[in-house]
């Protein structure tokens, strides 16, 4: 049983990649790196109930575990090539791997990701996927790069997913295009990859703004202030909420999957961004001193809470 469950999986989402000398069936994958590149490399797990709602679609869950780790890719600024999933589930159930499997498809072949192994187990839902891509040598976004006057910006628009989360036991109330935000994340890979000579750092956002933009502002030694009038905000959400809960949600909630990054130029950043399908918004500056604070005309109105973590008490 486990091994058509496999022979489903690859069938569907296997890819096909010149530099994959053997994928899926053997103990191991065989694997060409492109010379003069660093592999970068990334995991993350989804548990259901706490990464996605429980009874989610399964082709929503095969997108998302896939759209997360290559999130972290695109925050990396590499070139996504190569997938391991590890699939965990309560009874082997092959319309749900079928649809899993289409949905991580779905995404992986808009990447040209190729799925070359994993694992298959019994027990409470849950699913790990190990992403691999390529950065030319010495070029990778990092965490520790911003400077002090560099621009804070964000691609796309925050807090959509937040609000879909609020409002998944309400249902006559949630917005459709939201739920859409914190199903079917779109991880900024063109925009990663487009940013490696202008981006000083960069983060995914996956636990909330303040949450990632502090983890670059320990690793780059410095804070950032950010300016609340200017947090990009979509209509969907607008028309939800109202603007200081929408900007609640935008600096702390979690599941965003835009990208934060800072530069010295806004020109080198919108040169950079002309063709990567996505704009950025400028929302802030880095600073000297920490940590992070949000301005509002000159007052600080930063939350007590930064953002998602899972062993809070
Ligand atoms: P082993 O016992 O040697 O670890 P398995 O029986 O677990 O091998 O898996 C057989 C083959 O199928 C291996 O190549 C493995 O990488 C692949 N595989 C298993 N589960 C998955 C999965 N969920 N997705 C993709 N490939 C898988
Ligand atoms: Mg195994």
């Amino acid at each position: 049983m486990e091994f058509d469950l496999i022979d489903l999986i690859r069938r569907r989402a296997a890819g096909a990649r010149t530099d994959v000398a053997l994928g899926i069936g053997d103990d191991g994958a065989l694997l060409v790196p492109p010379p003069g590149h660093e592999l970068a490399v990334a995991i993350d797990t989804l548990v259901e109930g706490v990464h996605f709602p429980v009874a989610s679609a399964p082709a929503d869950i095969g997108w998302k575990a896939l759209a997360v780790n290559l999130s972290d890719l695109a925050a990396m600024g590499a070139t996504p090539a190569w997938a391991l999933l590890s699939l965990t589930m309560p009874e082997p159930d092959a319309d749900f791997v079928q649809a899993f499997a289409d949905g991580f498809a779905q995404l992986a072949s808009q990447h040209d990701v190729a799925l070359v192994g994993g694992d298959t187990t019994g027990g409470p839902l849950s699913v790990s996927v190990c992403v691999h891509g390529f950065v030319p040598r010495g070029q990778a976004l990092r965490r520790d790069g911003a400077r002090v006057g560099d621009g804070v910006y964000v691609t796309g628009t925050l807090g959509d997913a937040a609000a879909a989360l609020r409002d998944l036991d309400a249902p006559e109330r949630a917005s459709s295009v939201l739920r859409q935000r914190l199903d079917r994340p779109v991880p900024r890979v063109a925009v990663g990859q487009a940013l490696r000579e202008s981006a000083h750092a960069c983060i995914d956002v996956s636990d909330g703004l303040l949450a990632d933009l502090a983890h670059v502002c320990r690793a780059s030694g410095a804070g950032a202030d950010i300016d609340a009038d200017r947090l990009p905000l979509s209509e969907a959400l607008l028309a939800q909420v109202d603007v200081d809960a929408a900007r609640r949600f935008a600096l702390t909630g979690g599941d965003d999957y835009e990208l934060c990054f800072t530069a010295s130029s806004d020109a080198a950043v919108s040169r950079a961004l002309a063709h990567a399908g996505c704009t950025a918004t400028r929302i802030g500056e880095i600073t000297a001193d920490g940590p992070v604070r949000v301005l509002e005309h000159g007052h600080d109105i930063t939350p007590e809470r930064h953002g998602w973590e899972h062993f809070d008490a």
